[in-house]
């Protein structure tokens, strides 16, 4: 006879005997609980995430706010203010990415579509980002036709651009190269960011855009491993699709395809 397993231990499986209408049922009951149990290892992967993410700026904000308590010399105390507060701004950061993720898959993200100038935008983007890549000797060039205009919301497709161009310019070594391109592809347009850094193994490329997600394991470089999820999210909400691939300047090129309505 077949035993209900009530545990929270889900590694328990049903016993597939033969192959009656019985067997089917249990096969599919353990498909269903192999499924649950993914989902639980998922979101425990993800609490455990924000902990350790949130563990490091909370460890220095308490250390910077325990030395500002010693310090008697009033520019250090206002340095050291300064520092916790950039720890507050890291925090603030995480938790509004999170909670953006959360409200893009819930459907309840406020998306305001309006006439937009694409080209306009990418082009304000560039300018904006030009001195910290000038700062690293990276070298951006920019394939920008003008006047292409779709229906987008420009708060959200800022994010997502600023998002890509942080990447490329933390991944990307000192003296490479960025190159930033818009083009019309019938109804849709395509905005390639290519860069000429370490790129993606082809086996992550699909990863690369989960929450948390990050290549370099003994995490040298500051990140919290949300900036691509927010920008496959926000690109989702516009209709429209990210991947990533190679890139003939030898790294990643991240490629953009949006609705032009
Ligand atoms: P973060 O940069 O905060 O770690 P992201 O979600 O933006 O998080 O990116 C996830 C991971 O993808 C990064 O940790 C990095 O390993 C990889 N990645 C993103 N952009 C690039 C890029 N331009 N070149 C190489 N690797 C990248």
């Amino acid at each position: 006879a077949m035993k209900i397993v009530h545990s929270a231990n889900l590694s328990s499986r049903l016993p597939v005997r033969g192959d009656d209408e019985f067997a089917a049922l249990a096969s599919n009951m353990n498909a269903m609980l192999d499924r649950i149990e993914k989902l639980f290892q998922g979101i425990r992967q993800v609490s455990d995430n924000i902990a350790h993410d949130l563990r490091s700026p909370l460890t220095r904000l308490r250390a910077d706010v325990e030395v500002a308590l010693q310090q008697e010399d009033p520019v250090k105390y206002r340095e050291t203010l300064e520092r916790a507060l950039e720890e507050l701004q890291e925090m603030q950061e995480i938790f509004q990415s999170l909670l953006s993720l959360g409200q893009a898959e819930a459907g309840s993200l406020q998306i305001r579509k309006k006439p937009l100038n694409l080209s306009a935008l990418l082009e304000d983007m560039a300018e904006l980002y030009a001195p910290l890549m000038e700062e690293k000797e990276q070298t951006l060039t920019t394939r920008i036709p003008e006047g292409v205009t779709i229906s987008g919301d420009r708060q959200l497709l800022a994010q997502v651009f600023s998002n890509l161009f942080d990447n490329a310019i933390k991944y990307v070594p000192a003296g490479g190269m960025i190159e930033l391109a818009l083009a019309r592809r019938g109804e849709r347009v395509e905005i390639v960011l290519a860069d000429s850094g370490p790129g993606i193994v082809p086996e992550m490329r699909s990863k690369v855009f989960d929450r948390f997600v990050r290549l370099d394991p003994s995490r040298t470089l500051p990140g919290t491993g949300l900036g691509l999820s927010l920008v496959k999210a926000f690109v989702e909400l516009h209709g429209g699709s990210v991947s990533v691939s190679d890139s003939r300047l030898g790294g990643a090129a991240f490629t953009i395809l949006l609705p032009v309505t």
